[in-house]
């Protein structure tokens, strides 16, 4: 069986991955301005302050925008297509992507409503944060 590739926390993105095993959605927000941003960086794209800290998010949003694969990109989601892949933007204005539970998989609409859920990956330590339709 081949495994599925899995995040590999850096010294950046440790604070994301340690609130997600706590099923907890952080974003960062900048100290200076104000703004969240995902994917962690290391200096504001709006200010270049360096000066931010994790702030629990809503975990609510919408579908911007979703492709379905009948093709798996990786040998660890040959039995599972086809899958949804979204971008999802979130209530404090910013974007993540996330795969989509098989049952959402006829219903899904740009626009559809999501939330966060918590995937805790057996034998991993790794909880992914993921979406689905409300
Ligand atoms: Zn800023």
């Amino acid at each position: 069986m081949i495994s599925r590739p899995l995040p590999v926390p850096t010294a950046l993105t440790e604070g994301f991955w340690a609130a997600a095993r706590e099923h907890q959605l952080v974003l960062q927000r900048c100290d200076e301005c104000g703004r969240f941003r995902h994917y962690p960086q290391e200096r504001c794209p709006e200010c270049t302050s360096a000066a931010w800290r994790w702030i629990p998010a809503s975990g609510r949003g919408f579908v911007y925008t979703y492709t379905r694969s009948d093709q798996p990109f990786h040998p660890a989601w040959a039995d599972r297509t086809p899958y949804l892949v979204a971008t999802v933007e979130l209530e404090e204005g910013v974007r993540m992507v996330s795969d989509l539970p098989p049952e959402d998989t006829d219903r899904v609409q740009i626009g559809s409503r999501v939330e966060v859920f918590f995937d805790d990956l057996p034998g991993t330590g790794v909880t992914l944060p993921r979406f689905r339709l409300t």
